[in-house]
């Protein structure tokens, strides 16, 4: 997963449902040095030339690099007793029936097979399951695409004592300039600083080089994501990388799919990740998956009815709050969302709704 070297931040309802399903699984994060965060109190936000207050709140989440979520995940599910990871293994394609109208497994690269009752398409945006059903004559979930091109350069540093005296920083720049600067803590003592900008619609690109970086940062309406830089060491290289567009695969809208296949998490909807929903809108997928077969018992058409139906009321918000965000932009291209949406702010936190409703087309 390139992605993984990117700030990570976990939602708090994505939090929420990790700890419903792995108990006690916040608290090891912490141990294994996971910063808590009061998601409103320890941030310092700036934005629209200003900075918000920070009030203390009830919503906390611990702040990671991804790796560490994912390694202690991963931990978790492989103690649950009936379940085997196969590392190195790459899914070449799917098994049906004659008739091609279930899927009976998944075939491997080394041209192996394994059997299945439902496969759960999970490899992220690409989807790949999507063009092995194609030859099999189905046709893809409608789509809705919204370029964006944004741009990531992140660097991690070591905290050496520095106490800016917050948790994280957001420092949204004027809308003109299309760009951002965060810091998250690290577990480790570390901290991981992003620069981002909307390259694509005529915004900036963010340096690579550690000085014109800090000069960049210091561009910025607040001094304090620079100010934190020039007091830390930087640790390695800066890491890049480059988001296309916002996808969403409308699965509530299929009408005809195999029994016993359901894609899950990007490859249904990948978000501009400055919106940090990505991992938190695949769990509430999952939440979804799991519903839908504890009420039908079996895997069956009525079943991927009810989950793509829940998974496309699961996304629609997150959808919204990303897209309609995007859309501040002169250059935002793609469908705008159908629904209601409080798009009249900045990216990438769109202001509280307003009783005004955007147009939709
Ligand atoms: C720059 C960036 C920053 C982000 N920041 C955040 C953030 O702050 N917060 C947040 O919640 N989300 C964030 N996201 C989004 C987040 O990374 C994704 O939403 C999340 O990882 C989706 O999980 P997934 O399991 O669907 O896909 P992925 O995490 O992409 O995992 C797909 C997996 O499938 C495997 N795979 C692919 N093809 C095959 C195959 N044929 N056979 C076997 N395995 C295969 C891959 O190796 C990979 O392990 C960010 C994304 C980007 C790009």
């Amino acid at each position: 997963m390139p992605q993984g070297r990117q700030p990570h931040l976990l939602l708090v309802a994505g939090a929420r449902l990790l700890e419903a399903w792995f108990p006690g699984i916040v608290g090891e994060l912490r141990a294994m040095g996971a910063v808590d965060l009061d998601l409103s109190a320890d941030i310092y936000w700036h934005q629209g030339g200003g900075v918000t207050r920070r009030p203390r709140s009830t919503l906390h989440g611990p702040a990671m690099s991804r790796p560490l979520l994912e390694r202690t995940v991963r931990k978790r599910v492989e103690a649950l007793a009936p379940v085997r990871i196969r590392d190195r293994t790459t899914v070449a394609g799917l098994a049906t029936d004659a008739a091609g109208t279930r899927v009976t497994g998944v075939r491997l690269q080394d041209g192996s097979s394994l059997a299945g009752d439902l496969v759960v398409d999970a490899t992220g945006r690409g989807a790949r399951s999507l063009a092995w059903l194609a030859e099999l004559g189905y046709p893809a979930p409608p789509t809705s695409v919204v370029e964006i091109d944004t741009r990531y350069v992140s660097q991690i540093y070591r905290r050496d004592g520095v106490d800016p005296g917050w948790g994280a920083a957001v420092v949204v720049d004027e809308p003109a300039a299309k760009r951002l600067a965060t810091a998250l803590p690290l577990e480790g003592d570390r901290w991981i600083v992003l620069l981002t900008g909307l390259t694509g619609l005529n915004g900036e690109t963010p340096p690579l080089a550690e000085t014109d970086r800090l000069a960049y940062a210091r561009s910025f309406p607040s001094p304090v994501i620079a100010e934190l830089m020039a007091a830390s060491e930087p640790l390695g290289e800066p890491v890049t990388h480059r988001f296309p567009t916002n996808q969403r695969r409308h699965v509530e809208r299929l009408r005809r799919f195999p029994v016993g296949w359901v894609p899950l998490g990007d490859a249904v909807c990948s978000f501009d990740p400055i919106y940090g929903q990505g991992m938190t809108a695949a769990a509430m997928q999952a939440r979804a998956l799991g519903a839908s077969l504890d009420r039908t018992g079996r895997v069956s058409r009525r079943f991927a009815r009810r989950y793509f139906r829940a998974a496309g009321r699961t996304l629609a918000a997150p959808w919204s709050i990303a897209v309609g965000g995007d859309f501040v932009y002169d250059g935002t291209s793609g469908p705008r969302p159908s629904e209601p949406t409080s798009s009249t702010g900045t990216w990438p936190w769109p202001a509280p709704p307003r009783s005004t409703t955007t147009r939709s087309r």
